[in-house]
This record gives structure tokens, C-alpha cells and sequence, in this order.
């Protein structure tokens, strides 16, 4: 069984990268070198750092290494022992100190040696079928007050077939990463002068504007009303919500009129205020309050990522009040909307996890086993499996989550649905009762995009660049075959913009061929062409991305089709 385990076969990988390195740089100390889902890494402190062409020269060797099909040994040796081994490495004396008992294992192949605790597979021979996949900064046991390593990115495979499988996928990765395609889309930026802030360009906060658009529609639909609360609140309000005891650490401060400020790192304590603002009658409830509230979190500058990690981005929140009673209801009716936005962004696949009472908790038994029966029940009415995290929910109320599967199959978690318990009482939010008397409501926090920053990072390396009519930013672009046909072009250019389509003149006196090329290179789903024939028939030639054309296609015609693609 465990010659088929993957995680022996990697972290065996990783000693083979480890005795490469040292049999080409024999003064590079090594530290840890474990496996990892993707694969494994070995993090080393050179003499001189590596870099990315230098990769291939240890794949090489490590090549070597495998056809000497080295035994591979292990055992346990006394502490004083692998001191002397590893007297010149300080990262390893540190490792043999803080392991527990008298002996330490060490693991042999060749005149290679390493601290180890085992699980290998049994010669080197065994592992043939590897790749380095990168290079990256790391510090001593992950802390930044530390010595900075290097890291060194690899994974391996029983199989050539699944290191090849493994290989196209990462080249596909690489190739529609999102940050890749917005630059080369010209959707977003990111600049020094704001370390981890993304910038929109026009075509980028387009996409932004639609996402936005149909998540009101939407809204509109279940009876949500919007608000915008202030990114700037004072520190007592944020000592109140908690966040400041918890949360400090990845917030902004800053000074107004010689009071403390923060950033806003969520918005549910705005939305408690808006609440506050008058007395409630159940009459009201459900009420749901929705807003697209940008917040800001410190996040570490080692962490971002593109979009897909910044430390400034939107988010689609909603919070709704309701009594224990309407939850099920509620949940239900969050639910519809989840599927039916992730459905129209292609989404098919959808994960549901619902966790439930932890063993420290806040709330009545009988609260939370009727909360948790609501989400049950609610998810029970839809034909989508989904499974149960016993014990998993926040202490202040149980939560579903959902994750979804994009076109390269990898799972996002972005919306949340968290029941809360706390913050009514934290915050003083009643209700009036039928009979006058005062009662709390429940709040469900809730958000579908999540972030739409990350949404939209998301979306685009799912679509692969390739944006659906409805959310591309240029929808259509006009192709004349000459000048002759840019009186008829602009006509239709001013038809199809009044009936609310998204559409740009090529107004280059390049040849066709060139004009189709460069629309392509900016995937914009329809080329309309335009020559004479076009022109005397008060028809266009309809070329989509995919390459299928229709010609002669009347204008009316046209701007239906595209009117009914746009809908939301
Ligand atoms: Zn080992
Ligand atoms: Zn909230």
C-alpha cells in the first residue's frame, strides 16, 4: 500500500532535489524538505541564490541520481550522533534539539545524509518521474523575524503520464492566469504606489459595473434594499464589535478631529447601525439590508495574489433580520439566488457545507438545534448534495459555505451564509413583538461573490479569457472591409449602442484579415463584417469568437439576438 502513497513517493522526491543540491553547491545548508498536496518543496539557504535556469542542471542531476538507484536507508541514530553529522548546519542542530527522546532518524542514500523522520520509498531508482516547478522566498519555520531561505518547488509522479497530465495542466494555469490575462485584456493593474490595491481600467471595472448590475437585479428580485455605510468608523464602535480584540492586527487606523478611526474590515457593523436607526416592527422582518461595502485587510505583502489576495476589495453583503422562525425561509430563498447566479456564470458544480454547534458556544441548545433544523431543511429542498461538519460553526451561530468547481476543476469557496447569534445581542437589536413586547431577531451574514475583486479574478481564468456576450466589456466590434462601408458601420454601430449593447468601430484602414486577428487577440465575441454585400442588403456577417459565421443576417435581426444574449 504505500509504494502507491503519493506523499512517500514526493518527500522522497525532495531529499533526491536535496542531495542534487548539495552534490552541485556542497555548501548550501539544508533545512525542511516535506511533501506537499501539489507536490513537495526542500527550503535551503545557498551561498549564492538560485535561479529559475539553474533548475534544469539539478532536474538533471537528480536524474543521475535516481539511475544510480541508491538504496535508500533509515534509522535511528543517538542525538549526538547526527550532532556531529550535521555540526556545520544550525537549522539542523535546531530540528535535532527540539525532537523529543534520546535518538533521531536519519535517512541514507549514497555518502547523502538527512534528519528525517521517515517514509521513503526504498531507492532512489523508484523516483523517476519528477519536475521542478519554481523557485520562491521563505523564512526559517515561517517566521519573518528569521533567516530567509530559498525554496525550492517540485513534484513527482508514479507515472510519466500523470507528471505529463499534471505538466498540462500547470502550462494551462500559467497561460489563463488571471493576472497574465488582464494585462494583456488591459482589465487591471497593480502599482508600488499601493501595495496589494488593484486598479480598474476601463474595461476591467466594466465587468466590475455588470457584475454588480446583475447582483442588484437579483436583489431587486428577493426583496433586498441597498445601503452604503462609512469606510471610515471609530474605534469604539470596532472595541464593540469585536473586531479590535480579534481582528486589530489586519486593520488600517487612522486620526479624525484627535479621535482614533478605523478602515473597515467588514461592514456588519454598519448595517447594525442602520438598523438601530429607528424602532423595528415585525412587520418588517425579513429585512434585509444589502450592500457593496469596500473594506480593507492588512494582509501580509507575502500573501498577495493578483486578485485573487488584496488587501483592499468589495463585497456583495447582505445581512438580513428575521426571526428564528422565518430562518428556514430565508436560507431557502439565499439559496435560489446562489444557484441562480452561479448557474449564469456557468458554474454547475456547487459545494454545500453545513457546520454546526461547537463545543464552546454561545445560544441555547434549543436555538441552535432549531437553527441548524432551518439550513436542514432548506437545503433538503434542493436536488444538491451537501455534507455536514459536525462541530465546525462559529461559536456565535452555524453556517453553510459554498464552494464552486471552475472549468479547470479547482474548488473556490465565495459565498458564505452565517447565521449569527451574537452581534443582535452585542448590539442591541430588537424588534417589536404582535404584543408590544421587545424580541431579538437573527442576522444572517451573507455574500455570493464574496469578493468581486476575487470573483472577477476567478472568472477569468475560468472563461480562460474567453468572456461570455453578456459580461464582456466590448461586445461587439464593427469590421469594414473598406472606407467605403464607414457610413453604413457607423449607422449600425449607433443602433446597436442604443439598444444597449457594448460595441467599438475598427476604424484602422488595415486589411480584414488583420482587423479580424487583432479583435480576436482581444477576445471579443462577435465581428460584425462589413463589405458592398452588406451594405445593399442592410444585412451584417456575424463572425463569433469560436469561429462560426453567419452572413447576411438583417439588422433587426441582430439587435434581437443580441438583446435576448444580454439578459439577466
Ligand atoms: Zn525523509
Ligand atoms: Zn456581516
Amino acid at each position: 500500500m504505500e509504494e502507491k502513497d503519493l506523499k512517500v513517493l514526493r518527500h522522497s522526491a525532495a531529499h533526491l532535489a536535496a542531495h542534487a543540491i548539495l552534490e552541485l553547491y556542497p555548501d548550501t545548508l539544508l533545512t525542511i524538505g516535506p511533501a506537499t498536496e501539489e507536490g513537495f518543496f526542500y527550503d535551503i539557504l545557498p551561498t549564492k541564490n538560485l535561479k529559475e535556469e539553474d533548475l534544469p542542471k539539478v532536474e538533471e542531476r537528480m536524474h543521475e541520481i535516481s539511475k544510480r538507484n541508491l538504496p535508500i536507508e533509515h534509522k535511528q541514530i543517538p542525538k549526538e550522533e547526527a550532532c556531529k553529522i550535521f555540526a556545520n548546519n544550525p537549522f539542523k542542530l535546531e530540528l535535532i534539539e527540539q525532537i523529543p527522546g534520546e535518538t533521531v532518524g536519519l535517512s541514507i542514500q549514497g555518502d547523502f545524509r538527512d534528519l528525517c523522520k521517515g517514509g521513503h520509498v526504498s531507492s532512489t531508482g523508484q523516483i523517476q518521474h519528477f519536475k521542478l516547478t519554481g523557485l520562491s522566498g521563505a523564512y526559517w519555520r515561517a517566521n519573518r523575524e528569521n533567516q530567509p531561505l530559498q525554496r525550492i518547488h517540485g513534484t513527482a509522479f508514479y507515472s510519466q503520464e500523470e507528471l505529463d497530465e499534471y505538466e498540462k495542466k500547470r502550462e494551462e494555469l500559467i497561460k489563463f492566469d488571471h493576472r497574465r490575462l488582464g494585462k494583456q485584456l488591459d482589465l487591471f493593474s497593480f502599482h508600488d504606489e499601493g501595495v496589494g490595491f488593484p486598479f480598474f481600467h476601463p474595461k476591467g471595472k466594466q465587468i466590475i459595473n455588470i457584475m454588480i448590475d446583475f447582483m442588484r437585479n437579483r436583489r431587486r428580485n428577493y426583496n433586498y434594499q441597498e445601503i452604503a455605510t462609512p469606510i471610515l468608523l471609530s474605534d469604539q464602535l470596532w472595541h464593540r464589535s469585536g473586531h479590535y480584540a480579534y481582528y486589530k492586527e489586519n486593520m488600517y487606523f487612522t486620526c479624525v478631529d484627535n479621535q482614533s478611526y478605523a478602515v473597515k474590515p467588514m461592514n456588519c457593523p454598519g448595517a447594525f447601525i442602520v438598523f438601530n436607526t429607528r424602532p423595528r416592527s415585525y412587520r418588517e422582518l425579513p429585512l434585509k439590508l444589502a450592500e457593496f461595502g469596500l473594506v480593507h485587510r492588512h494582509e501580509l505583502s507575502g500573501a498577495l495574489h493578483g486578485l485573487f489576495r488584496v488587501r483592499a476589495f468589495t463585497q456583495d453583503d447582505a445581512h438580513i433580520f428575521c426571526t428564528l422562525n422565518q430562518l428556514e425561509e430565508e436560507i431557502t430563498v439565499i439559496l435560489k439566488a446562489v444557484f441562480e447566479i452561479y448557474n449564469k456564470f456557468g458554474f454547475k458544480e456547487i459545494e454545500l457545507n453545513l457546520s454546526t454547534k461547537p463545543a464552546k458556544a454561545m445560544g441555547t441548545d434549543e436555538m441552535w438545534e432549531k437553527a441548524i433544523k432551518s439550513l436542514k431543511n432548506a437545503l433538503d429542498k434542493f436536488d444538491m448534495p451537501y455534507s455536514i461538519q459536525e462541530g465546525e460553526g462559529a461559536f456565535y451561530g452555524p453556517k453553510i459555505d459554498i464552494k464552486i468547481q471552475d472549468s479547470m476543476k479547482r474548488k473556490w469557496q465565495c459565498g458564505t451564509i452565517q447565521v449569527d447569534f451574537f452581534q443582535p445581542e452585542n448590539f442591541d437589536l430588537n424588534y417589536v413583538t404582535p404584543q408590544g413586547t421587545f424580541e431579538r431577531p437573527v442576522v444572517i451574514h451573507q455574500a455570493i461573490y464574496g469578493s468581486i475583486e476575487r470573483f472577477f479574478g476567478i472568472l477569468i481564468e475560468h472563461f480562460k479569457g474567453d468572456l461570455p456576450f453578456w459580461i464582456a466589456p466590448i461586445q461587439a466590434k464593427i469590421l469594414t472591409i473598406t472606407d467605403e462601408q464607414k457610413e453604413y458601420a457607423e449607422k449600425i454601430s449607433k443602433e446597436l449602442l442604443n439598444a444597449g449593447i457594448r460595441v467599438q468601430l475598427n476604424e484602422t484602414s488595415d486589411p480584414i484579415n488583420a482587423k479580424i486577428k487583432s479583435t480576436q487577440g482581444e477576445r471579443i465575441p462577435w465581428m460584425l463584417v462589413i463589405g458592398k454585400k452588406e451594405v445593399e442588403n442592410n444585412t451584417v456577417s456575424l463572425r463569433t469568437l469560436e469561429g462560426v459565421q453567419e452572413n447576411g443576417i438583417p439588422l433587426n435581426e441582430l439587435l434581437a439576438k443580441a438583446k435576448e444574449l444580454n439578459k439577466f
